[in-house]
């Protein structure tokens, strides 16, 4: 995993510019500002060809988490919901709670914190 320092990002939109947030964000049907962003950065950085990791985050959502994995059809990869549920990790794809979607799923820290608020141990 990365040790870099997280990115953090304070933004205030006015105008226009606020309005086409709006509009991504409601087309999307995302509830969270940040997942606005996050959305936004995945599907930009799908279309720049530079090497990029086979799995990556895409989101965090009441059920759990998104995953993109690159290696799967269709072309440009596939989105994977990880299911979070009484201290566990299920991948719909791969209907199992121990596969490498939900091994990548645990590392992240977002998810880490998340299994800390409920008590719950991520192996
Ligand atoms: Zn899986």
């Amino acid at each position: 995993m990365s040790k870099k320092e997280p990115i953090r990002i304070a933004l205030t939109l006015e105008g226009d510019v606020a309005k086409r947030f709006e509009a991504v964000k409601k087309k999307w049907g995302l509830e969270a500002n940040t997942d606005v962003i996050r959305m936004l950065i995945t599907q930009y950085y799908d279309q720049i060809p530079i090497e990029r990791p086979t799995l990556e985050h895409v989101n965090l959502n009441d059920l759990g988490v998104l995953v993109k994995d690159h290696s799967l059809e269709p072309p440009q990869g596939r989105l994977i919901q990880i299911y979070f549920r009484e201290g566990k990790a299920r991948c719909e794809y791969d209907e199992t709670e121990n596969c490498r979607h939900t091994d990548f799923a645990l590392e992240l820290p977002e998810v880490r914190e998340i299994f800390r608020k409920k008590g719950w141990k991520s192996k």
